[in-house]
């Protein structure tokens, strides 16, 4: 089963599925910019609205407590928009980290993704469906970001739900020895944000591993061109990796929607799909990076 905000349902009845996601944030507690604090539903679902007539039917929302998480209210944009939405437990960089945590171990910390994986979050009688977004600093761990990780991998191989990341390309291999040393299944790893490093050899030392990338900034093309995501696709669909790559926009600022004259939530299925289409892409690898592959991740 997948665990969404609305309940558990059977992975076939998941579809098309953005794989990192934000919908109510609040990052401005950091950031201070005034445009990574979307909360409200009224805001976001009209622009969730236009990826969905592009054919996009789920979303995994990787929200962390530390980016003020509202299950509430992605429950209330689910029923609205009949999007299937994953919601998650975890931690985010460590500048996000709240106070409690100085005091947890792994242990601790692990307990309380437990309780929100199997139990549920607060009193809202709503479960978190993965452990996301799990970050690191770019060049190292910083603070308590290894400890929020060794936690995700331990409470992820007793419970068998997916630990999704927030991954550059100094502390990738360090993510994945560090899960795979708490006894995770590696199919059951995302590493995420590997779409900004333009390097698929370096992708498939990672992907050796038994995991999956995440493709996941789509459309932020000051980044990376969405040309270039789309050749590093292909090329690693042609090495025999197209099963363990999954697809996202990774929408965190209101600057980024299509209000914005920017692409929001649509850039997977109107800027990078027609890209591979346009590369040759068969239909069966198009269903696996968009469908089959998030689902098979998240089925527990
Ligand atoms: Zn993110």
């Amino acid at each position: 089963m997948i665990r969404t905000v609305l309940g558990d349902i059977k992975k076939e009845e998941f579809g098309n599925t953005l794989a990192h996601e934000h919908f109510i944030i609040n990052l401005d507690h950091v950031r201070h910019d005034g445009q990574s604090n979307i909360d409200t539903p009224e805001e976001v679902m009209p622009e969730i609205l236009k990826a969905m007539e592009g054919g996009i039917e789920g979303a995994v929302e990787v929200t962390t407590i530390d980016m003020w998480r509202d299950v509430l209210k992605l429950k209330e944009i689910s029923e609205k928009t009949h999007l299937n939405i994953v919601c998650s437990t975890g931690f985010y960089l460590s500048e996000y980290h709240p106070e409690y945590l100085d005091d947890m171990t792994a242990e601790d910390i692990a307990k309380i993704y437990e309780k929100e994986l199997v139990e549920g979050i607060d009193d809202t009688g709503i479960k978190a469906g993965i452990i996301a977004e799990i970050a690191s600093s770019p060049k190292e761990f910083v603070g308590h970001e290894k400890k929020i990780l060794e936690a995700a991998g331990i409470a992820a191989a007793r419970t068998g739900f997916a630990v999704s990341t927030h991954t550059g390309r100094f502390t990738a291999m360090e993510t994945v020895e560090t899960l795979l040393s708490k006894g995770m299944n590696p199919d059951k790893i995302i590493i995420g944000h590997q779409d900004l490093i333009d390097d698929t050899d370096y992708h498939i030392e990672l992907l050796k591993k038994g995991v999956n990338i995440g493709f996941d900034t789509c459309g932020k093309v000051a980044y990376q061109s969405d040309e270039t995501r789309a050749h590093n696709i292909m090329t690693l669909i042609e090495k025999g990796y197209g099963d363990h790559i999954v697809l996202s926009n990774d929408v965190s600022r209101r600057t980024y929607f299509t209000s914005y004259g920017k692409d929001g939530y649509t850039a997977v299925m109107n800027k990078v799909v027609p890209l591979l289409k346009e590369y040759g892409i068969k239909d069966e690898d198009l269903n696996k990076l968009l469908k089959e592959n998030i689902a098979r991740i998240l089925d527990n």
